[in-house]
């Protein structure tokens, strides 16, 4: 494959996939969430990003956009759980707004919610900025409350549906972030007909193990069970079809809409700001400090420091390069990769699965579409 290829949005809570011309800015509004999910990989401090440091993020960014001649920034806000911080975060997006215009630089934002706190002024306020709103769901019932839940153990699956009823009811169509795991896979055929009934978007993240989750075993993605699990789901997107759901993410990072090389921006057009201003690569690696928002051009630094994640082009993993799905699959999450092996130049742990499962994505995108 040759240098030139293209990017596309990615609406997972993960950096979207490389695109030449969309910087990623990810901004770590808080450390606080009034949930306990299994696999958080966050301390749970009580600290928030303080307004003078999300606008000097906001600079930052807008400085490495100008620098790198990017025509858009998407803002994701993050936390924790964001709607704790919801009259920062407005501000913040005003303020990117109007550093957006001074640059003529297009702008988008996504709130990456667990859904429990929303309710109709806030669905008002995201609207009245033209916010997106992603909310995490795992499962129905049971198969969500496993691993999602509130510090006194109780899940939270009755008030994630609600808010996204509530949101629905409002005009506001929340992208759903699907986490599975060994603990929920066989909940997955049932969750996919309850998100292909409302007609609501949604993407597949598959469960990326770190060192506060470890203890979880049972969240382990077990190969045969885990391609049981997804292959049945499949079927149940098979008999939704519409090309609405064939353009969502299937498959963890997978993107079949445009051939690419990297599973996602990271190292090349991601900046990660935490609550405190330093910037790292990756949301999952946030204590790998890059730089900070001091800096001139944060993006320089991400690009050239060799410290942390590598993302390197699926071109350079020679155990990928006879795999017809490479351009597909890109090589995997290379973080993932790096903890499972030690090397960012292999293969993804999730080889396997990602290519017991593509034939059958393959063969539904290529199935007659009802308009
Ligand atoms: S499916 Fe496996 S071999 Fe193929 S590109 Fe992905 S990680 Fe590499
Ligand atoms: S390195 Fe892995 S966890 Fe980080 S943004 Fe990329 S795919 Fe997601």
């Amino acid at each position: 494959m040759n240098s030139r290829y293209y990017g596309r949005q990615c609406d997972c809570a993960c950096a979207t996939h490389e695109s030449p011309n969309i910087l990623s800015v990810w901004l770590h509004l808080t450390e606080r969430c009034n949930l306990r999910c299994a696999y958080c990989y966050l301390p749970h401090s009580r600290s928030d990003m303080s307004l003078e440091t999300g606008y000097a993020a906001a600079d930052a960014a807008f400085r490495s956009a100008v620098n790198h001649g990017y025509d858009e920034i998407l803002f994701k806000y993050a936390g924790g759980e964001p709607l704790l911080c919801v009259e920062n975060m407005s501000k913040l997006h005003r303020y990117a707004q109007t550093l957006a215009k001074k640059h003529n630089i297009l702008i988008d934002g996504v709130v990456l919610s667990n859904g429990t706190l929303l309710t109709p002024e806030i669905i008002e306020q995201l609207s009245l900025l033209n916010l997106r709103l992603m909310i995490s769901l795992d499962g129905i019932g049971t198969f969500h409350d496993c691993q999602r839940y509130y510090p006194d153990g109780q899940g939270s699956f009755d008030a994630v549906s609600k808010a996204t009823d509530l949101a629905m009811s409002y005009h506001l169509i929340p992208d759903i972030s699907v986490t599975i795991s060994g603990r929920n896979i066989a909940g997955l055929p049932e969750l996919t007909a309850w998100l292909s009934e409302r007609n609501l978007p949604f993407s597949f993240n598959f469960y990326r193990e770190n060192n506060r989750s470890a203890s979880e075993k049972d969240l382990r993605l077990e190969e045969d069970k885990f391609i049981k699990g997804l292959l049945s789901a499949y079927k149940v997107i098979e008999s939704h079809l519409n090309q609405r759901i064939l353009s969502f993410p299937l498959a963890d990072h997978a993107d079949f809409g445009i051939p690419h090389l990297r599973p996602c921006s990271v190292g090349h057009s991601y900046l990660v700001f935490d609550h405190q201003g330093h910037v790292a690569k990756c949301q999952m690696d946030m204590g790998n400090v890059i730089t900070d928002i001091f800096h001139a051009d944060p993006l320089s630094q991400i690009r050239i420091r060799s410290n942390g994640i590598q993302n390197i082009s699926v071109d350079e993993k020679e155990e990928c390069q006879e795999c017809q799905w490479r351009y597909w699959c890109a090589g995997g999450c290379p973080l993932l990769t790096y903890r499972a092996t030690g090397y960012f130049n292999r293969k993804s742990p999730n080889c396997n699965i990602y290519k017991a499962i593509y034939s059958e994505i393959a063969r539904l995108k290529e199935l007659p579409i009802s308009p």
